[in-house]
């Protein structure tokens, strides 16, 4: 284990998540696909090792810090894109069933791909719009828990991700520092899907900067209407304000 990996363990230790050995190796492996497959196409920005260990892994696991994740079976992330943040999230607690939706199919195949590198099971990458996806009796009003990092302001982003969340289950969105603004423009559409904001959980990462990150949680108290989520494209074109 170097240091970047000792550290790794250690903060996550300070939020009483112990990492083994095999889920420490699956991080590993993790990066490396990433940054193998990030030549052939766009997945991240980020490609230094110690970055991807703070600003990726570290930061999707943040959601477990403020989450009963033992309570959580199916989850669902929209717009995972190179799998943040659901694959850490499913490496660290791998009981949960976890269905990824990307509206490019490249990110797909390397999700597809990087599942089976890293031996997850339970694990099923769907290639569509969310708008889409939404739509199929299968996924709607169904996740315990779903999940949406850098996709879309609020507003427009509950019309992407609340059509999957069962009644009383959670959508948490994971915004950066400057998320105020967007919160208050989100009432409307928040009403439309059925949503009632509950709270934003704070914390810092474990980076030189100590960026701040915000959870906004989201609780759906019943089901999403007939006519949500509307045509594919619309609720970012045009979002619920
Ligand atoms: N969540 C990842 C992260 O934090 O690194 C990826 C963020 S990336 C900026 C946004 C992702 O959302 C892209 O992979 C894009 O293909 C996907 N996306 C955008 N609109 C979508 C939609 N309507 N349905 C499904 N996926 C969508």
């Amino acid at each position: 284990m170097d240091l970047i990996q000792t550290r790794f363990r250690e903060q996550l230790a300070m939020k009483n998540i112990e990492l083994s050995e095999h889920q420490l190796s699956q991080f590993e492996t993790y990066f490396h696909e990433l940054v193998t497959w990030n030549e052939k196409m766009n997945l991240t920005g980020i490609t230094d090792r110690e970055e991807v260990y703070v600003k990726h892994f570290y930061d999707s696991l943040s959601v477990s810090f403020f989450v009963s994740m033992r309570d959580v079976m199916q989850m669902s992330d929209i717009g995972s894109g190179a799998g943040f943040p659901s694959i850490p999230l499913k490496i660290m607690f791998p009981h949960m069933k976890v269905t990824i939706v990307d509206s490019l199919n490249k990110r797909i195949q390397f999700l597809n791909h990087l599942t089976a590198a890293l031996g997850l099971s339970d694990v099923s990458c769907v290639h569509g719009r969310a708008e889409d996806i939404a739509r199929l009796p299968e996924h709607r009003d169904r996740y315990d828990l779903v999940t949406a990092r850098a996709v879309a302001k609020l507003a427009g982003l509950n019309e992407l991700c609340l059509p999957f969340v069962k009644v009383n289950g959670t959508f948490v969105a994971m915004k950066g520092s400057d998320f105020q603004q967007e919160l208050d423009d989100s009432s409307y559409s928040l009403n439309e899907l059925r949503g009632k904001y509950i709270y934003t959980r704070s914390l810092e990462l474990p980076d030189a900067e100590h960026s701040s990150r915000n959870l906004l949680f989201i609780r759906k108290f019943a089901p999403t209407p007939k006519s949500y989520p509307r045509k594919a494209g619309t609720p970012l074109k045009t979002p619920l304000i």
